[in-house]
């Protein structure tokens, strides 16, 4: 008989040649368990989604709850569903005021390829600008927009009309002009290796598009939900954006995605045509229910305001030989190595020291730190002193 590793390697579509390969049986907290009982530290969150932790006990009876009531319905935007209108209300309350009506879909680059859509039919341009190494997602528009010549290189012709400029170069900020559906940009990148805004950049932004018509989308799809120590990564640059991208944490666990931005913007997509933006499975009534309870947890346990903490003891922490930096605020952290080596070296080894790490698609001499947000002290401790020493055998190990 085939071992679970020799069948996901045959029959299950393959995105590297070299996969973590580990088999998880059990997650809960900030623990994922191996079938041998092996246990790991999920350092993680599979990409910033789990940021209330792994099988949390209040997501999960809100999802038995919805599953004893309905699944799928209808397509989305038909029938009334509690969950949706419960989540979509919900989200409102802690949004801005402009960004009050959400359109729900399945994913991160769903929401990307709405929201887009939507720039287009609200401003009748098709011009839309992002920025270098920006990550918004795999399919065809939001590869578009992409940051990395090397991804968008292999899959040409793409979407027309889409430029790139610099973070954090102003000089570039003229390209946003009257001919600009949109400028797209994720307040705080993620893949880039956690790369904040310098001088107001986002202001400028915000200014620039303003005085010329061109919609301003924030890409929150893996800041949001309390990841930089702000439910939304945008509050502590005191910007809001004519449209917003929720997604990863959003399902609490669950698919979800959402576009979100005012009722008069988001009128756009209801005529000429009509059914312009269609999904059949966009806010799932089990996703939704899932959805809502995490963030009510990030609200009831504070998980938000304790990140600066967490953030802050990482830090304290992280000091050896190999660490050049800890980039970043909250519990989205780079962690910067000598070179791409060292780091592909502390990563396949991390499992043997009970971790889960992960890279950066657009940062090879950095790695990633970004566990579930209900990281006790406790945990962090241990997960540092583990660290610590995975990035002696780092320094035994790695020939120079
Ligand atoms: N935008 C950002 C900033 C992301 O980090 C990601 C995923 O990593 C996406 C969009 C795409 O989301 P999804 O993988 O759900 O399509």
């Amino acid at each position: 008989m085939l071992t679970n590793r020799q069948l996901f390697l045959r029959h299950l579509g393959q995105t590297s040649s070299a996969p973590m390969l580990l088999e998880i049986v059990r997650a809960e907290g900030v623990f994922m368990y191996g079938p041998a009982g092996e246990k790991y530290i999920d350092l993680i969150s599979g990409v910033s989604v789990s940021n209330t932790g792994h099988s949390h006990k209040k997501v999960i009876e809100a999802v038995k709850t919805q599953v004893d009531s309905y699944m799928h319905l209808m397509v989305y935007g038909e029938i009334i569903q509690s969950p949706q209108v419960k989540y979509a209300e919900a989200l409102a309350a802690i949004l801005p005021n402009g960004l009050n009506s959400c359109y729900f879909v399945n994913s991160g680059s769903e929401a990307v390829e709405g929201a887009l859509k939507l720039a287009k039919r609200f401003t009748g341009r098709s011009r839309i600008i992002s920025f270098k190494n920006s990550y918004h997602g795999s399919t065809h528009g939001a590869l578009s927009i992409q940051g990395s010549e090397l991804y968008r290189n292999a899959f040409r012709p793409l979407l027309p009309d889409t430029f790139q400029i610099g973070f954090n170069d102003e000089s570039s900020l003229s390209a946003i002009d009257s001919h600009t559906a949109c400028v797209i940009i994720e307040p705080v990148q993620g893949e880039a290796g956690v790369i904040y805004p310098e001088n107001d950049f986002l202001k400028k932004i915000r200014t620039r598009c303003s005085e010329n018509g061109a919609l301003l989308i924030f890409d929150e799809i893996q800041t949001g939900f309390g990841r930089t120590g702000f439910m939304f990564a945008m509050e502590q640059f005191g910007v809001v954006p004519d449209i917003i991208l929720l997604a990863k944490a959003l399902g609490g666990g669950m698919p979800l995605g959402a576009f979100i931005s005012s009722a008069e913007i988001m009128s756009a997509l209801v005529s000429n045509p009509q059914l312009g933006h269609i999904t059949t499975f966009g806010g799932h009534p089990v996703c939704c229910a899932a959805g809502l309870a995490s963030l009510n947890v990030i609200i009831e346990e504070n998980l938000v305001g304790s990140c600066h903490e967490k953030s802050t003891l990482f830090k304290k922490l992280l000091i050896h030989p190999l660490i050049k930096e800890v980039r970043g605020e909250g519990l989205l952290l780079a962690v910067q190595l000598p070179d791409n080596e060292y780091v592909q070296f502390v990563i396949s080894h991390a499992p043997d020291f009970g971790l889960i790490l992960d890279y950066f698609l657009f940062c090879n001499d950095a790695f990633r730190i970004a566990p579930p947000l209900i990281i006790s002290e406790e945990e962090i401790i241990l997960a540092c002193s583990k660290l610590g020493k995975l990035l002696d055998s780092a320094m035994e190990n790695v020939k120079r």
